[in-house]
């Protein structure tokens, strides 16, 4: 079985989430914008193991406790190589958002589309859809007799789509991403978005008013 936690962090409400195989207990945590004591205690009362911490992309509301977290926990740091140069940005990212500056965290593994990252005995599939940022991923994770997991980072929102003129953004490589990585994953996957409400592939396809399949 799958365990799952998802909860809004940080200023600007990002998603971070938490799976883990419950066979192992051992977790991969996705996008710790913030809030790393939440994050901890929940690795700690469910006694986790973390494996890994993956990062949708490099803005600062999804990476801003990953050296937290990765103090505390271990777990191999992840990021896609297209985000190489926004990552040495967050210090400057934290301003915008009002929050304290933070060096940028070591990057032990850089991943590639079609990589596969192990938790246990499950895994989560790189899929790189740049547009929002030039390394932009989403995570897709199956798992047994239960719908497919789409963790989609800031490139595509229930209804919406992710902003893309922030340096490096480019709304016709978004267009695409979402296009051929998303819209042709299985219709009931479970869209789990950067920020806001969940959704599912096959009513964006149909009814998001930004891209349709
Ligand atoms: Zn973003
Ligand atoms: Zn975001």
């Amino acid at each position: 079985m799958l365990f799952r936690k998802t909860f809004p962090v940080g200023p600007l409400r990002c998603n971070c989430t938490i799976l883990a195989c419950e066979q192992t207990q051992e977790a991969v945590i996705i996008d710790p914008g913030g809030d790393a004591l939440g994050i901890s205690q929940i690795i700690e009362h469910h006694q986790l193991t973390v494996k890994a911490i993956i990062h949708t992309h490099a803005h600062v509301d999804h990476m801003y406790c990953t050296s937290e977290i990765h103090q505390a926990h271990g777990g191999i740091r992840y990021l896609h190589p297209g985000d190489k140069s926004l990552a040495q940005t967050l210090s400057i990212q934290a301003a915008w958002i009002g929050l304290p500056p933070i060096s940028t965290p070591t990057i032990d593994t850089y991943m590639e589309d079609g990589d596969t990252i192990l938790f246990g005995q499950k895994h989560a599939l790189v899929l790189h859809t740049p547009g929002h940022t030039p390394g932009s991923v989403c995570f897709h994770v199956e798992h047994e007799q239960q719908q497919p997991l789409l963790f989609a980072g800031d490139t595509l929102f229930h209804r919406s789509v992710g902003r893309t003129d922030l340096p490096g953004g480019d709304i016709k490589t978004l267009t695409h991403s979402i296009k051929q990585k998303i819209y042709t994953l299985e219709p009931d996957t479970l869209v789990i978005p950067g920020h806001g409400p969940n959704t599912h592939i096959g009513q964006e396809a149909v009814k998001n008013p930004f891209v349709q399949a």
